[in-house]
């Protein structure tokens, strides 16, 4: 579990070569604050090992796609966001990525634009 990228600015989080406050970590994942939030509350859930983006998951990945997809109601959770929230996974360039190691976004606060 410990595929890491020179460049990448994730790895060098989970490293702890970049400084982060990281309001949750496990053994597979850390979650953060987005440094440029686009709501109230805007954490980004990063696993450790660097796998590109959603299009390059893999069968061994299942096991930490389903830690994640079922911590991230746990994480709204814990922000308070009872009334629902949003996620985002921008897949590729033409989707948005503009950081090439997976993560999601959890989104929410007071009620998110329509979609
Ligand atoms: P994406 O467009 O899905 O690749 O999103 C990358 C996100 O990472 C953007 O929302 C950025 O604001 C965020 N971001 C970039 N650098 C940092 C950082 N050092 N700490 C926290 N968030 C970051
Ligand atoms: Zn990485």
């Amino acid at each position: 579990m410990s595929v890491t990228i020179p460049d990448c600015i994730f790895c060098k989080i989970v490293t702890k070569e970049i400084p982060a406050n990281l309001i949750y970590e496990d053994d597979q994942v850390i979650a953060l604050k987005d440094i440029h939030p686009r709501a109230k509350v805007h954490l980004l859930l990063i696993p450790r090992i660097h796998v590109p983006s959603l299009a390059q998951l893999e069968t061994k990945h299942e096991g930490l796609m389903s830690h994640m997809m079922l911590l991230l109601p746990n994480l709204a959770h814990r922000q308070d966001l009872h009334r629902g929230f949003r996620i985002i996974i921008n897949t590729g360039k033409g989707g948005g990525q503009e950081i090439d190691h997976l993560h999601m976004h959890l989104l929410g606060g007071p009620q998110l634009p329509g979609f």
